[in-house]
């Protein structure tokens, strides 16, 4: 399987060789050259697969048909160390629970950092450290995080040869639950960076360090953001592993439901779907956010200012402009990568915007994509009538999507909506909405009191390089 850029780039490159990078040259994505597929006799085989082996059997088996340059005991070998018991909690990995009519949670969450994000980081983890070592390579991750992000890539990452983590983060204005999840960690190789600032002045540095190219090349900086084609790659296996807990035939469907920010989680469903997974609809779920909701109802993708860029319950989800979009967009378009170009490389480049011809629209139906948005009334809502109905706390991302899941469900489809983060991560809103604290594995208790390890640093680019030059 080789991999092409989303804007018509001649270049086709091999899976080990994007893993590493960002962008493809030309600024657009990577995505395979085509999407595999099964027919009803190979998803009853999956089937079996995931029924007798497991999870992370079933990782190997989707994973291996997109990476034919890494030997298959050693990527077997990895499913392994990163979907098991000890890292998710239980056997399942991603277990279903059942709401009302035909409705179900569908847990992501059970990881380190009690979001979905880890079940993707935790692969990225395993795959960085072995190509690394393959090429003889080290590098050093550097990011911006507000929260979920961050905490994935230090958790996947911690202790592994290779790899050092630097995570600028803004001063005091992480939630402390978040704060000390980061900040206890006790390995040498991850370097939590608090920027006297706000979540911008953290990206910006990060933008400027990139930009620098000779640094860059130097001190060997890259990034694990939501781009790349392994985090997305890993998260189309719980797409799978939800429909067989779902269904117990090939003939049934089901739907997903996905809280979408940046646009994913639910373009790994898109692909499942692409590769024969008998999915009805997907249901994408936005907050105040709502640049995705707005694209699925009229055609029109526009992306928003910072100033128009709402702070919500579900921070997560606050995005002005959607990175994966483009993946989706390209598909859709029947992988024309000049006419992706124009839309993304010129039209959202020079205007912030563009509008699909009325017949590429059209096409939208037969790709399964449906909408809905949520305010911070909602997500009360929904999740006071969860804890009524079934004695279920959820957290307030997962709560927008199970909102927009009720508008979209049709009788005999069961309706699984992804729980894309733990309550107790946002204890906050949990309060304000049952006037109780939510519950926290018994694993985190008292995290906040753990010994903290981190640098408070001005926001100033020089002197994170210069922090950078001395702990690389
Ligand atoms: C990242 C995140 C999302 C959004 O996922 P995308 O892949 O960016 O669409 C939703 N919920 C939670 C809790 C997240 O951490």
């Amino acid at each position: 399987m080789r991999y092409q850029s989303t804007r018509g780039h001649p270049d086709r490159k091999h899976f080990s060789e994007i893993l590493l990078e960002g962008l493809a040259p030309d600024g657009g994505l990577y995505l395979p050259e085509r999407y595999p597929h099964f027919d009803t006799s190979g998803l009853s085989a999956l089937r079996a697969v995931w029924r007798e082996q497991g999870y992370a059997e079933l990782a190997f088996r989707i994973l291996s048909l997109y990476i034919d340059d890494i030997p298959a005991e050693d990527l077997r070998a990895m499913c392994g160390r990163a979907y098991n018991r000890e890292v998710f909690g239980s056997e399942a990995i991603v277990p279903l629970k059942p709401l009302e009519d035909g409705l179900a949670l569908q847990a992501l969450s059970n990881g380190p950092t009690l979001a979905f994000k880890d079940m993707a980081m935790q692969m990225l983890g395993q795959l960085f450290e072995y190509e690394l070592a393959r090429r003889s390579r080290v590098l050093n991750i550097l990011g911006a995080t507000s929260g979920d992000t961050g905490s994935a890539a230090e958790y996947a990452m911690k202790g592994k040869q290779g790899v050092k983590v630097f995570m600028l983060s803004p001063h005091n204005r992480m939630s402390p639950f978040q704060q000390a999840q980061m900040f206890s960690l006790q390995d040498a190789n991850i370097h939590n960076i608090a920027i006297e600032g706000v979540f911008d002045d953290c990206q910006d540095i990060v933008k400027a360090v990139s930009n620098d190219l000779a640094f860059k090349a130097h001190w060997h900086i890259g990034t694990v953001n939501s781009i790349n084609w392994a985090r997305l790659l890993a998260q189309v296996v719980y797409y799978f592993a939800g429909y067989f807990q779902a269904t117990s035939s090939e003939a049934q469907k089901v739907s997903f439901a996905v809280p979408s920010g940046n646009f994913g989680n639910i373009c790994a469903g898109h692909v499942a779907r692409m590769m024969g997974l008998p999915i009805e609809r997907l249901v994408c779920a936005t907050n105040e956010n709502d640049v995705l909701d707005e694209f699925f109802r009229t055609g029109t993708y526009r992306v928003r200012k910072t100033a128009e860029t709402h702070e919500t319950s579900s921070p997560s989800m606050d995005i002005s402009k959607a990175s994966n979009f483009e993946r989706f967009v390209f598909d859709l378009l029947g992988r024309d990568g000049q006419r992706t170009k124009e839309l993304f490389g010129h039209q959202v480049e020079r205007q912030g915007a563009f509008t699909l011809a009325p017949e590429e629209f059209a096409r939208i139906g037969s790709y399964g994509f449906v909408s809905g948005s949520s305010s911070h009334a909602n997500r009360l809502e929904t999740i006071r009538d969860t804890h009524r109905r079934h004695g279920a706390m959820i957290d307030t991302h997962t709560a927008d999507g199970l909102k927009v899941a009720r508008q979209w469900r049709t009788d005999g489809v069961p309706m699984l909506v992804l729980e894309t983060a733990l309550p107790a991560k946002f204890a906050q809103t949990l309060v304000e909405a049952l006037g109780c604290e939510p519950d926290r594995p018994a694993a985190l208790q008292g995290i906040e009191n753990l010994p903290k390890r981190f640098t408070v640093l001005p926001a100033d680019v020089a002197r994170v390089k210069a922090y950078i030059e001395a702990h690389a």
